[in-house]
């Protein structure tokens, strides 16, 4: 039994000692600490026990019980009741969306007429318009480095904006649809996506009437047939700072990245002879994590924010929609992330205005989902000049994607007892409310 006892200190320390590394790699303080104490403490309990002239039964018991609590763990019981998958019955008007109205030029001519359709909205809004807004030097997180940077990358990606739609430029030449599908995708990943997905077009991907740009007001009657959409990732450590400048900057910088894919991807499909637009930062004719769930990206959580299983909503997501026949992929559809965002909360807990709903799944607007207050948030990022991003920083969902927060992913994918362990783990690793990271030496830091 001593022996047993040996290996069970042993392994215990080489399991502790890999995770107090990982925390160290990802620069998370208080798991580093906390870790570290594990990594004391733990071996220290097995090797007491086998010091202790304890009789023979109750190292048994205690080592049959720390066999029980692991065989518990890994058993699957992954298949979660009472989360259907729900598809949304309509279409929302991206007029309504908070980017479109804080777009909106008070006393212009598309400023009255909105509040005529929508005189329920004015005062959120008169309340936004009050605060400095968002990469405002007067806001509370004005930081003149990171927010410079944001606002460079916002502009860069406006300049994209004359190729996210055009002619196409031959005739349209037959590819295989397996081999436009591998090619695509294997480009996106090339590019740097971490995910790409093909669905066709539905309706209810749409918004019915575009909200910004000079196209305001008209209906989209998009015809294409199919989407793509990819994600690519959020740095770990500058979303890490949120709700400071560097997130904001981090935020934008993808945008870019995200925004200048799909626009290649576009212009590739164009060349090819079919129609193709691309769906970038500020010019959306689509509602991206819809797209993204169809084309089998991940499930949409309790922040309304796609949960990809690589990196949970720590991504932005591109995506192109065009004629170009391609294979579809299999919608995402995840009862284990509903389940676990419906245990864990924690992004509910952090929001400063307490934007995100702490209640089950609700009908909004002909979905089945959690709804976030966007005008709460919005009015939130007025007042830093941050896109904020504290929800997407705590999530257990968004850690970086190595062996460790793979191997406890497959858990929560597997056994709903796994996700109730998985979860006091998290909050005891890196507490509930964490503070903001420090950014990378070179970018200021304002904590
Ligand atoms: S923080 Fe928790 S509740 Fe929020 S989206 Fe992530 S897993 Fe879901
Ligand atoms: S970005 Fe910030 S304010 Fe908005 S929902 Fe997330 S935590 Fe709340």
């Amino acid at each position: 039994m001593n022996y047993l006892m040996l290996i069970l200190a042993a392994a215990s320390l080489a399991s502790l000692l890999a995770l107090h590394i990982t925390c160290r790699q990802e620069n998370e303080k208080t798991a580093m600490r906390r870790s570290a104490w594990a990594a004391i403490i733990v071996p220290t309990i097995f090797i007491v026990l086998i010091v202790l002239p304890l009789p023979a039964v109750v190292l048994s018991v205690f080592v049959s019980f720390i066999g029980a609590v692991g065989l518990i763990l890994i058993i699957p019981t992954g298949k979660s009741q009472g989360f259907p998958k729900h598809q949304p019955q309509g279409r929302i008007d991206e007029r309504t969306i908070m980017f479109s109205r804080a777009a909106l030029k008070p006393e212009s001519e598309n400023f009255e007429k909105y509040y005529e359709l929508h005189p329920e909205h004015r005062q959120f809004d008169d309340r936004f318009r009050r605060l400095p807004g968002l990469m405002s030097p007067k806001s509370g997180k004005f930081e003149p480095l990171s927010f410079a940077a944001a606002a460079a990358s916002f502009e860069t990606v406006e300049q994209l904006a004359s190729l996210i739609d055009g002619p196409v430029e031959s005739e349209p030449r037959n590819i295989p649809p397996e081999q436009a599908t591998r090619f695509v995708k294997g480009w996106l990943k090339k590019l740097g996506a971490v995910s790409s997905g093909v669905t066709l077009l539905k309706d209810e991907h749409l918004y019915t009437v575009k909200g910004r740009g000079e196209k305001w007001g008209q209906p989209i009657n998009l015809k294409h047939r199919f989407a793509i959409a990819f994600s690519v990732e959020m740095d770990h450590r500058q979303l890490g700072t949120a709700p400071n400048g560097p997130t904001l900057m981090e935020s934008a910088e993808q945008y870019l990245n995200a925004g200048a894919m799909a626009v290649q991807v576009a212009v590739f499909i164009r060349k090819m002879g079919w129609a193709a637009e691309a769906h970038i930062d500020a010019n959306y004719k689509v509602i991206c994590p819809l797209v993204g769930r169809d084309a089998g990206l991940g499930e949409i959580g309790r922040m309304g924010l796609l949960m990809t299983p690589e990196l949970g909503p720590r991504v932005r997501l591109g995506v192109i929609t065009t004629d170009l026949s391609l294979i579809p992929d299999k919608p995402g559809y995840d009862p284990s992330v509903l389940h676990f965002c419906s245990l864990c909360r924690k992004c509910a807990d952090i929001c400063p205005p307490g934007a995100i709903s702490h209640q089950p799944r609700e009908m909004h607007e002909g979905s089945l989902r959690w709804k976030i207050d966007s005008e709460a948030c919005f009015t939130y990022w007025c007042a830093t000049g941050t896109d904020c991003g504290q929800c997407m920083k705590v999530c257990p969902y968004s850690h970086p994607d190595t062996m460790i927060h793979s191997w406890v992913r497959w858990g929560i994918r597997n056994s709903f007892i796994f996700r109730h362990f998985a979860l006091r783990m998290d909050d005891w690793l890196y507490g509930r409310k964490p503070e903001p990271m420090a950014p990378a030496s070179w970018i200021p830091s304002r904590r």
